[in-house]
């Protein structure tokens, strides 16, 4: 084939990968278009019952990551809507364009309007969470005392005017973001710049994000933020180009000064103003990153999605192998409580042939299927069919428990 073809080729089958994505996210109630019975609003999409719980399990393991596991990283969960001097101390007023087709400058944020009548002022959507943070600095430090260097992290929405949302849930109008402003000593910017790379890189590995397809990004000066001295963008490989997946950046003393915001350094005995080490990450663009990196098929019919199960919406199924008799229905809904109340995210599943039940669940990313039959009635113990493998073992009711948190760690 020459390399013209080659390429058809390949965009053929990436356009057709995002079709099938956007199909199955659909179909199996992971994601709907907005408003859709509306005919739909541009850079807006809702998430169904299994789109919520991946959105769920991938937010909070960044959380228990980048905050619950440390001692010092401070949350934070600030109003979308802010004193509008934020945005113009912040820069975002005057400089947060993008150029419209015909040359124009636009400005992306969403205005709105707080109050009514003479009291009315104008105001706008959040288009980053960082600034939630910045304002509440001094909040938080007077409520903790943390020592430099510490941080603190949010996550929520932001809204974006953007002139053409695309690609799903890469470009919208409303979208999460996860992230973090780190507070340190000028002189160590680099160290901790480096730092908050490698744990980057390693929470992308750990909600099953495709590294062979994640590239870092140094983005030159004529690209970067007002306020950034360095950024580094972790590009994926999308099937619509290689994108922006996440960034990180070094703001420098940029937020806090404009804001007139201090710290005492007590070791120091000084008043200084830190710096800030920022990683920013969006929420729906690493579930779309999640979910083209747990794509596969055994053929066109038979989608499934090698979810990690840290972040799969169900960890399994359990299922009576016939749903016409009492006896196993009675036991499966027994193994059926027990699991739903120890790790929630369990389905139940009667319906069709044990084939088509295991289909099913592939296609969503199940992890593991229990099936109850009849040996289960006299032994005490069910089948446990892997996802990935197909392999399927016998184990005791009474292990079910200990053997999938096992498998959770
Ligand atoms: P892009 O260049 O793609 O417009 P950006 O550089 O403007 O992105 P940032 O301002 O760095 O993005 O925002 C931080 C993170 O928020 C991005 O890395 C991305 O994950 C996410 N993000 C930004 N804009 C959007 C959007 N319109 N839809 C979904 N996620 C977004």
């Amino acid at each position: 084939m020459k390399d013209k073809d080659k390429n058809k080729d390949k965009n053929k089958k990436e356009s057709e990968l995002m079709e099938k994505i956007v199909s199955l996210c659909k179909r199996r109630g992971f994601i709907f278009q907005g408003s859709e019975i509306y005919g739909g609003l541009a850079g807006t999409w809702d998430f169904g019952h299994l789109g919520v719980a991946l959105k769920n399990n991938i937010k909070q393991s960044w959380w228990k990551k980048f905050v619950e596991s440390r001692r010092d990283m401070y949350g934070i969960d600030a109003a979308i809507l802010m004193n509008p001097k934020v945005w113009e101390a912040s820069g975002h007023v005057a400089g947060f364009l993008d150029p419209t087709p015909d040359g124009k400058q636009f400005n992306v944020m969403f205005k709105t309007q707080v109050g009514a009548g003479e009291e009315a002022m104008v105001s706008y959507l959040r288009p980053e969470t960082a600034q939630g943070m910045f304002v509440n600095f001094k909040n938080t430090v007077d409520a903790h005392h943390p020592k430099l260097p510490f941080g603190m992290a949010q996550i929520g929405k932001a809204f974006r005017n953007e002139i053409a949302p695309r690609d799903f849930i890469f470009r919208q109008r409303e979208f999460e973001q996860m992230e973090i402003e780190y507070f340190i000593r000028p002189e160590d910017w680099q160290k901790y710049f480096e730092y908050f790379k490698d744990e980057m890189l390693e929470w992308m590995e750990s909600v099953g994000i495709d590294m062979s397809k994640v590239r870092e990004l140094e983005v030159g000066d004529a690209d970067r933020a007002h306020y950034s001295k360095r950024t580094v963008d972790f590009e994926f490989d999308f099937p619509f180009g290689k994108k922006e997946l996440f960034g990180l950046a070094y703001r420098t003393d940029f937020d806090l000064g404009v804001h007139k915001l201090e710290y005492i350094d007590e070791e120091k005995g000084e008043k200084m103003v830190p710096h800030v080490i920022e990683p920013s990450f969006g929420v729906e663009r690493a579930i779309l990153a999640v979910l083209l990196s747990a794509y596969n098929e055994v053929d066109p019919e038979r989608p499934f999605l090698k979810f990690k199960p840290n972040i799969a919406p169900v960890i399994c199924a359990v299922s009576p192998l016939l749903k016409n008799k009492p006896e196993l229905v009675e036991y499966a809904e027994k193994v059926f409580g027990t699991l739903k109340t120890e790790f929630g995210r369990v389905a139940w599943d009667d319906n069709g042939n044990i084939g088509k039940r295991y289909r099913r669940q592939d296609e969503i990313g199940t992890p593991w299927c229990i099936v109850i039959d009849f040996d289960t009635l006299t032994d005490d113990t069910v089948t446990i069919r892997d996802r990935d493998t197909g392999e399927q073992e016998r184990i005791k009711v009474s292990e079910l428990i200990s053997y999938l948190k096992e498998k959770l760690n």
